[in-house]
């Protein structure tokens, strides 16, 4: 197995563990990856290894892809669970992406009513209005919240903006009023950090658990997702956290009254 870069703007559709039958939208280009932040776990892999020369879908290419696809589908019988923006990048940094997901709605609505739209967000674009409007309207806002230390983000996550901060993102998760599903990764192992040093990588231990689930009360999200890796990282000495790992934190998710499901 080697890490993939999906390609644009229409992938699959392809079963997800979590999501079930998903028809991908990928709103960066197919020739590489472009991200603000750069996980250690990305199954596109790093990205100074995957610079891109072309440009981003357009909104038109965007609908008409999507429009063709679905169409299909419907002619064949397919009928998919979910449309996933995701694939090769942050679908939010996209410029037009509060555009796309408006013609995205309206094709749903024409050829797959049922289908939910989903839309898997590193949240670093959330504090922007028209992003935040934007993921308002999709029925499963899916935003990364790896952790809430700073440290362990900077060493996994990777964010490319110096100016990141995880308070702000975690203030700008409340401003949904409930419409987040936060989505966390838990995992273990070592890697290199910026100095060149091994470091132990794992955010299971309590630690890191009771700090992300005070900020998970604050947000009051109407949902949690915790997964672990699934496919070949391009950091190669990280490993899943257990069953039993994400069963106990699963639980006291539930615990605090929040619908959590967990991924192995
Ligand atoms: S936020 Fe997602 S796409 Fe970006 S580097 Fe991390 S895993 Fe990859």
């Amino acid at each position: 197995m080697s890490t993939i870069i999906f390609p644009s703007p229409i992938y699959g559709p392809v079963h997800s563990r979590r999501l079930g039958l998903s028809l991908g939208i990928n709103l960066m280009p197919a020739d590489g990856k472009i991200c603000t932040f750069d996980c250690i776990y990305c199954e596109c892999g790093f990205n100074k290894d995957h610079h891109t020369h072309t440009h981003h879908p357009s909104r038109e290419e965007v609908a008409e892809a999507l429009a063709r696809q679905l169409e299909k589908m419907h002619n064949d019988g397919e009928h998919p669970d979910v449309l996933t923006f995701a694939g090769n990048g942050e679908p939010t940094s996209n410029p037009h992406f509060p555009e796309i997901i408006d013609d995205t709605i309206r094709l749903r609505d024409k050829w797959c009513p049922d289908a939910k739209i989903s839309v898997l967000s590193n949240s670093t674009f959330i504090g922007h209005e028209r992003t935040r409007q934007a993921l308002m309207k999709v029925d499963n806002n899916i935003l990364k919240l790896d952790t809430v230390d700073a440290d362990y983000i900077q060493l996994t996550d990777r964010p490319a903006q110096p100016s990141y901060d995880v308070m702000k993102v975690i203030e700008n998760m409340k401003l949904f009023n409930g419409h987040v599903i936060i989505q966390t990764m838990f995992m273990k192992g070592t890697t290199v950090d910026r100095k060149g040093q091994t470091v132990s990588v794992d955010n299971t231990s309590d630690r890191y658990v009771e700090p992300w689930l005070e900020a998970v009360k604050a947000i009051k999200p109407q949902g949690v997702m915790v997964y672990t890796i699934d496919r070949e990282t391009p950091d190669h000495n990280l490993c899943k956290a257990t069953h039993e790992e994400l069963d106990s934190i699963r639980d006291r998710v539930v615990a605090a009254g929040f619908p959590c499901t967990a991924s192995y």
